[in-house]
């Protein structure tokens, strides 16, 4: 299950998880500092896809890839290979994302868009990689986009691992003339388009799909795991505004429910896609496994 590539049809549209990598038996504490293994004990719909009977969670890192009217577009590619990293599990990595990228039938030459929800190490990863000892594009004839306001506040940030996702992952698809830099609602075409997000990150944008009278949406970092559905006041540890980023869940959550999206989670392990329910004064993820 951790790697199996699934795909969603959403009207004439079909969606491709392609993971990166799933790191399962983690302490919640670990990634929400308000959170232990009781709480999520609690919520016994979350075994046992999403957490073990110990408490204890499953994260993933993935991409979904949208086929829509004929293009072919990368949402949030992942962490990428060979980067130093302030975290050691995803320092100098070497995943076969590209083989499974590849092994889901993509080419990356036909990449038309690169869409990131907002510009974290592990969203904008696989936007380049090493050659001749220089980092290119790797969708390189791919638009890539940007939301205005997320781009200046990576700028602005000095952490480090920022610093190094200007050098090596933003910078070099600059040079190549291969960014857009657009509105957080902005509109894509083919029934996608942005939706301003922001606490998680100030200019985080989620993705919306609609096809006929179908809804999908991308998550990117609004909410982490399924348990939130349940916690959605619970923060995750690198909310930039753990408040904003709590109202901004809720408001997103009870839209999905209302469209009766499919809810693709950029985080979610092992069944990454399904619908969110109304669940006692809260939501519950009803996972809606893809086809291979
Ligand atoms: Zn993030
Ligand atoms: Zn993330």
């Amino acid at each position: 299950m951790t790697e199996a590539t699934q795909r969603w049809t959403v009207g004439e549209a079909r969606i491709t998880s392609v993971v990166e990598a799933q790191t399962d038996g983690i302490p919640p504490v670990f990634f929400f500092p308000d959170a232990d293994e009781a709480i999520v004990q609690r919520h016994a719909w979350l075994m046992p896809h999403f957490a073990d009977p110990e408490g204890r969670i499953g994260l993933r890192v993935q991409a979904f890839v949208v086929e829509v009217d004929g293009r072919l577009i990368v949402v949030d590619p992942c962490v990428g290979n060979g980067k130093v990293r302030e975290q050691p599990f995803w320092s100098e990595q070497s995943w076969p994302f590209m083989e499974r990228f590849e092994a889901a039938g993509y080419d990356r030459a036909d990449v038309e868009m690169v869409v990131h929800t907002h510009l974290h190490v592990d969203h904008v990863g696989w936007d380049t990689h090493l050659l001749d000892g220089r980092w290119v594009p790797t969708f390189a004839r791919a638009r890539h986009i940007y939301v205005g306001a997320e781009l200046d506040a990576q700028a602005a940030d000095e952490g480090i691992d920022a610093r190094r996702i200007r050098d090596d992952s933003i910078a070099p698809v600059f040079e190549a003339g291969l960014a857009d830099i657009v509105e957080p609602d902005a509109d894509l075409g083919s029934g996608l388009r942005l939706a301003p997000t922001p606490g998680h990150t100030a200019g985080h944008a989620s993705l919306w799909l609609t096809s006929g009278d179908h809804h999908a949406l991308l998550t990117g970092d609004i909410i982490h795991h399924p348990v939130q559905c349940a916690e959605p006041g619970m923060s995750f540890v690198s909310d930039a505004d753990g408040a904003l980023a709590g109202a901004t869940r809720q408001k997103a959550l009870a839209a999905a429910v209302d469209a009766d999206a499919l809810v693709l989670g950029t985080h979610f392990p092992s069944l990454p896609g399904g619908r969110v329910v109304a669940d006692g004064g809260a939501w519950r993820f009803v996972p809606q496994p893809g086809s291979p």
